[in-house]
């Protein structure tokens, strides 16, 4: 039996752990560092929680006698792909990132292109209504803007709540339907969405949707980190790295 670490957090890292649950000699074991309340349900074993830095987890690849890994995590989620890089170099254990293609500007969009959440936020007009989707972390700026009025949707409402300058939390996941994301901005009244280029399926339906209302986007570019690894971009490509590894 070999054991396959999926860090995880995504949906193709769920999808990922249900194909490989299937194939009887392996074990999936889904990593999810525990921000969210209740992870959706994964096939194979579950752990949570963050492993304690690259040292923490070399310890744990080589304790768990781990065979391969696939970094699945959000193409955002820089810290912990970084590290299980420098992890899997040093305990030898090979490893490949399962990502998306970020998403492109097709005719009807109004993209503005932002490094980072700092220019997103200066690039947002004064007097905007803007629909925020850049996840939990990083909020302050967009709050720090008195003149704008912000619809933030994060998966979980947070405990308490946090000080929103203008606007209200919605709470929400994936996957979320065209007319639906068409519905809620227009119900809003919102003029403006922001988002991570993030690619894939699950949270394609906003991008869709501002086309159709004619919002413009302020879009924030994938971080480039410049890291020797494998990259799959769909299942099958992360079946045969993993059947190349077996072999
Ligand atoms: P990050 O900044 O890259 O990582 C920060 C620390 O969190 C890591 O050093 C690690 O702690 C722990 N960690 C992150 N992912 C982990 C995992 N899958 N399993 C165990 N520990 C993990 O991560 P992030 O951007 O906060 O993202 C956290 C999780 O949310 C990831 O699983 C990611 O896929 C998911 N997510 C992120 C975004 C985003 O926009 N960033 C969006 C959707 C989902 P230790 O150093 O202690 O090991």
């Amino acid at each position: 039996m070999y054991k396959v670490l999926i860090l995880g957090g995504t949906s193709e890292g769920v999808a990922l752990a249900n194909k490989l649950s299937a194939d009887p000699i392996i074990i999936p074991i889904t990593s999810l560092a525990g921000r969210t309340r209740e992870p959706k349900d994964v096939q194979g074993f579950l752990r949570q929680g963050g492993f304690g830095g690259v040292e923490g987890l070399v310890h744990y690849l080589k304790s768990e006698e781990v065979f391969a890994v696939f970094d699945a995590t959000h193409p955002f989620a820089i810290q912990i792909t970084k590290n299980a890089f420098s992890a899997c170099k040093s305990a030898k254990i090979p490893l490949a990132r399962l990502t998306r293609e970020p998403w492109a500007a097709e005719t009807g969009d109004d993209w503005h292109n932002v490094e980072n959440i700092a220019e997103a936020v200066e690039s947002i007009p004064v007097g905007a209504r803007a629909f925020v989707t850049t996840g939990r972390q990083e909020l302050e700026p967009y709050f720090e803007r008195r003149d704008i009025w912000t619809l933030v949707r994060v998966i979980d409402m947070p405990a308490k709540q946090l000080e929103l300058g203008r606007g209200k939390f919605i709470a929400g996941r994936g996957p979320f339907s065209v007319e639906d994301e068409v519905d809620l901005m227009r119900g809003y009244g919102v003029d403006l969405l922001v988002s991570k280029n993030s690619g894939g399926q699950s949270s394609y339906g906003k991008i869709i949707a501002a086309r159709q209302l004619g919002l413009p986007v302020v879009m924030v570019r994938p971080p480039e980190l410049k890291l020797e690894t494998i990259i799959c971009y769909s299942l099958n490509e992360a079946s045969k790295w993993l059947e190349g590894c077996l072999n």
